[in-house]
Formats: structure tokens, sequence, C-alpha cells
């Protein structure tokens, strides 16, 4: 069975990585709501929390110090510094209890944090969430509001190297409508999807 085999048996641990604004959390947020039986790690940051955003739910917000802890000790599966500015990191333990108790435990990183999982988990299946083109993520960034002019400039020149790194990944999905990018990830993933909607994902070289 190769890594690329859209029919390999149940992966663990899944990596969902793809440029900003390309709608991971959205995805992430579905397969949360929908897939219980997916565990979805929360990253540590050192970025504040938006309106709407619950500490230990949609992260672990620390100060610069508690991260620094974190990384002293050997606590972080991957961390990284994106968009040059705050840093994000996947704690280590809760990973793990997770995959021993044998649930499916979803990713959802930057490319940075992706490259990290690959050294050092090399049996984890590693997903790319594409946008349907350039323009649209462009427009889903500016759309968001969420950033000032500066931050989406920074973001976007991030986007478009993480764009190019497609090619490292076993699968790409297009997040065109977001039930179907998710029903999609729960089929890679090697569970059942509840929709109906058919797998039609390319499988990368
Ligand atoms: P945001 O600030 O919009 O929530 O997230 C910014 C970026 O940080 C997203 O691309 C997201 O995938 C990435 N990110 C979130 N959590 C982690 C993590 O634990 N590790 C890494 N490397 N990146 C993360």
């Amino acid at each position: 069975m190769t890594r690329t085999d859209s029919a390999a048996p149940r992966a663990r641990l899944t990596v969902l990585a793809g440029p900003t604004a390309v709608g991971k959390g959205t995805v992430s947020a579905d397969v949360r709501a929908r897939y219980p039986e997916i565990w979805l790690s929360v990253s540590a940051t050192t970025r504040p929390p938006r309106p709407g955003e619950v500490d230990g739910v949609h992260y672990v917000f620390l100060t610069d110090e508690e991260f620094d802890r974190m990384v002293e000790h050997g606590e972080l599966l991957e961390w990284a510094v994106v968009h040059g500015r705050n840093r994000y990191g996947t704690p280590r333990g809760p990973v793990l209890e997770r995959l021993a108790d044998g649930r499916p435990v979803l990713l959802e990183i930057d490319l940075q944090g992706a490259r990290q999982v690959r050294e050092s988990m090399p049996d984890a299946r590693f997903v790319f969430l594409a946008p349907p083109s350039w323009e649209e993520l462009v427009r889903r960034l500016v759309g968001r509001g969420t950033e000032d002019a500066e931050e989406r400039e920074r973001r976007l020149g991030t986007a478009r190297v993480e764009l190019a790194a497609e090619p490292e990944f076993d699968h790409t999905i297009v997040n065109d409508e977001v039930h179907r990018a998710t029903d999609e990830l729960v089929a890679v993933m090697g569970l059942a999807p509840h929709g109906a909607g058919r797998t039609t994902g390319a499988v990368n070289a």
C-alpha cells in the first residue's frame, strides 16, 4: 500500500494544511460539528483571541513566556512563527494520548508545521486544502475583514509560498464548498463520510 493510495487503511494521524484564508478553520469547525469521532488538536498560540474564540476550544492562548516554556520542555509536536508574527504549536501529549486510544486525530496547521510532522511522524497522512483559484483566495482573505491591510499583504505573501508546496502533500482537496470538502477529507482519512458527496480529490504524485 503506497502513501498516495486514497483507499489506504484508516489514517491515525492526518495533517491538514493549506494557504491562509483557504478555509482550513471552517473545514475544521465542520469536522468538529459533524464528525465528533475525529479528535481535532487544539493548538497553542501567542496570538490574541479574536471575538468569539474560546480559550481551550479554538486555541490555547498563551503568553510568550508560557509558549517558551512549552518549547523548552519539549511539549510541542511542532511549532512555527506564522505570517512572521505569532507562534503556533501543537501540544504533543494530547495528540499521543488520542492516538494511543485509537482515535483518528486531525491537525490543522501551517506548512512549516506540516513539514516538521512529516519528519517526526512520517506515517501521518498529509492533506493540502486548495482554493478554487488565486482570485478566490484573495477575495476570501479580503472578505473576512479580520486583518488590516498590512497583515493582509503579509498573509498573501505567505499564501503564495504555501500554494507552491502542494506537490509535497499526499492529497489535494479543493475547498469549493465546505461540507463537500469536509466529507472528502473524512473519506481521505479512511472514515465513512455522512454526506452523499463523491470523493473527487486529486491524489498528488
Ligand atoms: P489564525 O491566526 O488565522 O487562526 O491562523 C493562522 C495560521 O496558523 C493558519 O494557517 C493555521 O493553519 C496556522 N496554525 C494554527 N495552529 C497551528 C499549529 O499548531 N501549528 C502550526 N504550525 N500552525 C498552526
